[in-house]
C-alpha cells in the first residue's frame, strides 16, 4: 500500500499502518499505544507525523465527530459514514445509502462537482441503551 501511495516504506510507516488496519476509529492515543509494542523507540512525534502523511496520501481516512478527538481508519474512498453513541463515544461504520435518494445526490448542487457527503448518524449504542426493566 505504502510503495501504491508513492511513499517510502519505512518500519514506523509500516507499524502505524497495522495498527490502523487493526484498530478501526482508533484516536492517536490507542495508535500510538499499540505502536510501541512493536517499535518501543517510537515517539509521539513521529506517530503523528506517519498519521498525517498516511491520512495525505490517502491511505487512511481521519474521522472527527464532534466533541471527539481524531480517529483513523483504513476503509477509505468508499465514502462510508459513522454512527457515533452520544453516551460512550462509541463508532460504528454505516454505508452509505444506496437506493432512489443516495446521499450524493444533494437536492441542488449548486454546480458543485460533489464527491463527497460528510454523514454522521448520532445515538445511543446498544451498550448504552438502558435494559428493559424486568418485572
Ligand atoms: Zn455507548
Ligand atoms: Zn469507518
Amino acid at each position: 500500500m505504502l510503495r501504491g501511495a508513492a511513499l517510502r516504506v519505512t518500519r514506523p510507516r509500516l507499524a502505524v499502518l497495522t495498527a490502523v488496519h487493526a484498530h478501526p476509529h482508533a484516536d492517536t492515543v490507542s495508535i500510538f499505544g499499540a505502536v510501541r509494542t512493536e517499535l518501543p523507540e517510537v515517539s509521539h512525534q513521529a506517530v503523528y507525523d506517519v498519521l498525517r502523511a498516511l491520512t495525505a496520501a490517502g491511505l487512511v481516512r481521519r474521522i472527527q465527530p464532534s466533541g471527539s478527538v481524531a480517529r483513523y481508519e483504513s476503509r477509505v474512498g468508499d465514502n462510508h459514514h459513522h454512527v457515533v453513541c452520544r453516551s460512550c463515544g462509541a463508532i460504528a461504520d454505516v454505508d452509505c445509502a444506496v437506493g432512489e435518494t443516495p446521499c450524493l445526490t444533494a437536492s441542488d448542487d449548486q454546480g458543485f462537482s460533489i464527491d463527497e457527503a460528510d454523514v454522521t448518524y448520532w445515538g445511543i449504542c446498544l451498550e448504552c441503551v438502558p435494559a428493559p426493566a424486568t418485572s
